[in-house]
């Protein structure tokens, strides 16, 4: 049995399927190729560290476009219903139709195929990022930690061996670290207690010829007692 569009009348052809009555040309000039059900969408972005929190969970990110690229091909799926008889839809690739900042928009290309032809459709969404700050960042602002170890001006993958070296080599390092935040021209690494920061400054300033600088704050009381936090700075010397 041949098949025509109820609308055009064309033929069912491969070029140009008829499913349930419907060419695909037909399908798309009405708007029936797939259903947006919500284009405008936003999230919460740290705006100390850029992790982005989709669902209930704050993922690494640093900054906009990594966040757009995690919401196009994992959040915007979710809002997107495919036509009668399309199948296999999914996100081809996007583009940006404004700069990436807290209001974004982008074209994302669905890929499918209708009546075993393959066609892509362009989208238009609007994403808003909402400042916000993630619980690993308001952990350190609380003063969940005793010491900060700032290491600036360091070729950023020399410090990334010497600091994965280090940390692999000393099981208490590593569980006196709260945490590592990269930080312009370097990073900050939160720990525990004094002592742990001072041994790392000290292994560091030795490799890497570092001046050391070491500074305290007074971080409120805790049990009657005076607390001081400890920040060290590490830097190439002059
Ligand atoms: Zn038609
Ligand atoms: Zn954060």
């Amino acid at each position: 049995m041949t098949r025509y569009c109820i609308y055009c009348g064309r033929e069912d052809s491969p070029e140009n399927p008829v499913v349930d009555g419907v060419c695909l040309e037909c399908r798309i000039k009405r708007g029936e190729i797939l259903r947006v059900e919500k284009n405008v969408l936003r999230y919460d972005i740290c705006r100390v560290c850029g992790s982005v929190r989709i669902g209930y969970k704050w993922r690494d990110t640093h900054g906009f476009e990594e966040a757009i690229t995690l919401i196009v091909y994992e959040e915007v799926p979710r809002y997107v219903i495919p036509g009668p008889g399309v199948e296999d839809l999914r996100v081809e690739k996007y583009e940006y139709s404004t700069a990436a900042n807290w209001r974004t928009m982008v074209r994302v290309y669905f890929a499918g195929t209708y009546g075993g032809k393959r066609f892509t459709y362009p989208v238009e969404f609007t994403i808003f990022f909402n400042p916000s700050k993630c619980p690993r960042c308001k952990m350190v602002d609380s003063g969940e930690y005793e010491a900060v170890l700032q290491i600036r001006g360091v070729n950023s993958r020399v410090l990334n061996n010497i600091l994965s070296r280090e940390f692999m080599a000393d099981k208490r390092l590593r569980e006196d670290l709260v945490d590592v935040i990269e930080a312009d021209n370097g990073v900050n690494l939160y720990f525990y207690n004094h002592g742990a920061a001072r041994k790392l400054a000290r292994r560091l300033a030795g490799r890497l010829g570092l001046r050391i600088r070491e500074d305290y704050e007074v971080a409120g009381t805790r049990s009657g007692k005076q607390r001081a936090r400890l920040s060290i700075s590490l830097k190439p010397r002059k």
